[in-house]
């Protein structure tokens, strides 16, 4: 669904999303006249909300669980798009207050309900005997993304992989991490970096340079590199990881 301006008169005592952005852009930047603004909402996929200038504009697009958020999480929303946008410090009231919606039950029903229509994939369940990838995800999601990513499936791979440690599969949205690193001799920032990883081919989709697949890009390298134990992870990959026995 599409909002667009034009939509402005019909809604007398509630602000539309346009207006919300309009008034949290003025509060942001008083002194610049806002472009014309639109929001759009998607279907939820593995997706972040996102905003961007484009051709004059200022495009929106928020998933479509968020469409009947109420009014304050849509302009906490709001303060922490336009605040990434201009590079500025999220007021941290708007930043709790998304968080808590995002956390409550009703949204992550809705999470739920989304994973169970796409269909079953064989992998094990996020919550591990040693880590918890789900835990591991949110964490992340709030370090790295500001909890605006969408939870794709998460699990554990039925097989004990040294060779893959994690992948995003597209088709299914799913992110798969090997069992091998479900054990108490993987520390948590080797889980974190593959989850890490793979949280960033989400928001790096494949891009296809003069007919190659470029699936590491350089701009993907560099948001990696904001991991803080990335070296450390990648010598655990290379040398604990091999001694460790097979499981009995
Ligand atoms: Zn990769």
């Amino acid at each position: 669904m599409v909002h667009s301006e034009t939509m402005q008169g019909e809604r007398l005592e509630k602000e539309t999303p346009e207006q919300i952005y309009r008034r949290v852009f003025h509060e942001l930047k008083p002194r610049t006249a806002p472009p014309p603004i639109q929001v759009q909402y998607r279907r939820f996929a593995n997706v972040n909300s996102f905003i961007e200038f484009k051709e004059g504009r200022l495009l929106v697009r928020i998933s479509d669980l968020l469409q009947k958020a109420p009014e304050s999480v849509q302009e906490a929303l709001a303060w922490i798009l336009l605040c990434k946008l201009f590079r500025r410090q999220i007021p941290g009231r708007h930043r709790d207050r998304y968080r808590r919606y995002l956390n409550k039950g009703e949204v992550t029903r809705a999470v739920e309900r989304l994973r169970q229509e796409r269909g079953r994939k064989s992998i094990l369940p996020p919550a591990g005997e040693h880590h918890d990838l789900l835990h591991i995800f949110d964490e992340l999601n709030f370090r790295f993304f500001h909890g605006l990513m969408s939870q794709p499936l998460i699990g554990w791979s039925q097989t004990e992989s040294r060779n893959i440690l994690g992948h995003y599969d597209a088709a299914h949205n799913a992110i798969v991490l090997s069992r091998i690193l479900d054990r108490k001799e993987a520390p948590v920032f080797v889980v974190e970096y593959v989850m890490y990883h793979e949280m960033l081919h989400l928001r790096h989709p494949v891009e296809r340079r003069a007919g190659r697949r470029c699936i590491h890009t350089a701009e993907f390298r560099k948001a990696e590199e904001e991991f803080p134990r990335l070296r450390q992870a990648k010598e655990w990959m290379e040398t604990v990881l091999w001694r460790l026995p097979a499981r009995a």
